[in-house]
Order: structure tokens, then C-alpha cells, then sequence
């Protein structure tokens, strides 16, 4: 016999899904989304259909907007000259939230990952390739994928393909510890890291 009923073993399973959500806390998101009044979990439900809907991938960055470019890339006093190429949205909004930073964003949506499967194909290597093509503008890219070894090994063969482009590669300073990520860096630790960048053009 099952242990719930079918509908909450779905949205129990469906929780469980998500990144960082383990057995346990699915159930405990479940049983709290169940105990919610009415009006408050149909609330939940259209806040993630509307984000999903109203959502796109900027046709420049590849970043999460609303609107097409999206206002990082149609902000006309941002610097244009420097994209820096990030993993993952939410490393945008830490460095926004750390405000020393004034020039462009590129995001990969992952790394080069050879073990889980992840190849140069799924993530926006391409379009940040025909971006370098389009806009003459672009003079360095700053690889700030964070310290891991699919992180370096991206940051490296991005250097090696615009070897020949003379187009400045860098990398954040090696003060932020190996294995960390972007995400949980505070603002004083990544302002230094990318003030003190270092130039790994090949
Ligand atoms: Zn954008």
C-alpha cells in the first residue's frame, strides 16, 4: 500500500526534484505547502507558472529576464568593453550585489564537465563565441567560473580559443579559495579577486 495518497506522493516527488532537496526536507516542504490555506498555495503555484511563463534567456547574455535584451545589456552606461563570464544567474546577481563592477555578463548555465556528462555543447559557449564575433567592442572577458577543476579547465580552453582573437582573457584572482563558489563569496573577498584579475590569455 502506498505511504500517501497519489496526489501528495507526486508533489512530494516533484519537490524532492528540485537541486539541494533531499527526501526528507520534500516531505516537509509537501506537508507545509498542504497545511498552507487555500488561496495562499494557488499563490505559490501561479508565482512559479508566472516566472516560467514571463521568463526568457537574454538573446546576449543568456541571463534570466523579462525582457529581451535584458537591462544589464541594454543599460547604456555599463562598460562595454569587458563581459564577464559567469556559471550561473545567480553569480550575476552577486556581483551586481557587490556594485564594482560597471561592464557586461555572459552566462555559461554550467561548466565544461566531462564526468557528469556536461560537454562544451551545454553550455552557451557558442553564443558567447558569436557575441565576440558581433561586437568589436568586447576587449577582455574575465572567466569567473568558480575555483573547481571544471571551472579552471573552462576558464583555460576559452583562453585557448581566443588565443589568436586578441581579445584580453583573465581570471579572478587566486584569492578565493580553490573548490569555492561565486555564489557564497562575500563582496570585500570577490571585489579583491576581481580587482587583482590575472591575465591567462594563451
Ligand atoms: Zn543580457
Amino acid at each position: 500500500m502506498a505511504r500517501y495518497s497519489p496526489s501528495v506522493q507526486n508533489l512530494i516527488s516533484k519537490l524532492g526534484s528540485l537541486p539541494g532537496i533531499g527526501g526528507k526536507s520534500a516531505q516537509r516542504l509537501a506537508f507545509h505547502i498542504l497545511s498552507m490555506p487555500a488561496n495562499e498555495a494557488n499563490e505559490l503555484a501561479d508565482a512559479i507558472k508566472e516566472a516560467h511563463r514571463l521568463t526568457v534567456r537574454c538573446s546576449v547574455c543568456q541571463n534570466f529576464t523579462d525582457s529581451d535584451p535584458c537591462p544589464i545589456c541594454s543599460d547604456p552606461k555599463r562598460d562595454r568593453s569587458t563581459v564577464c563570464v559567469v556559471e550561473s544567474p545567480r553569480d550575476v546577481s552577486t556581483f551586481e550585489r557587490m556594485h564594482g563592477y560597471k561592464g557586461l555578463y555572459h552566462v555559461l548555465h554550467g561548466v565544461f564537465d566531462p564526468v557528469s556528462g556536461k560537454n562544451m555543447n551545454d553550455i552557451t559557449l557558442s553564443q558567447l563565441f558569436d557575441r565576440l564575433t558581433k561586437s568589436p567592442d568586447i576587449k577582455e572577458i574575465i572567466m569567473a567560473t568558480n575555483q573547481t577543476a571544471e571551472g579552471n579547465a573552462t576558464a583555460l580552453y576559452v583562453s585557448r580559443l581566443l588565443s589568436a582573437s586578441g581579445i584580453k582573457v583573465t581570471r579572478l584572482a587566486s584569492g578565493l579559495p580553490m573548490g569555492s563558489d561565486i555564489e557564497f563569496t562575500d563582496d570585500l573577498t570577490l571585489a579583491s579577486a576581481l580587482k587583482g584579475r590575472v591575465d591567462i590569455s594563451s
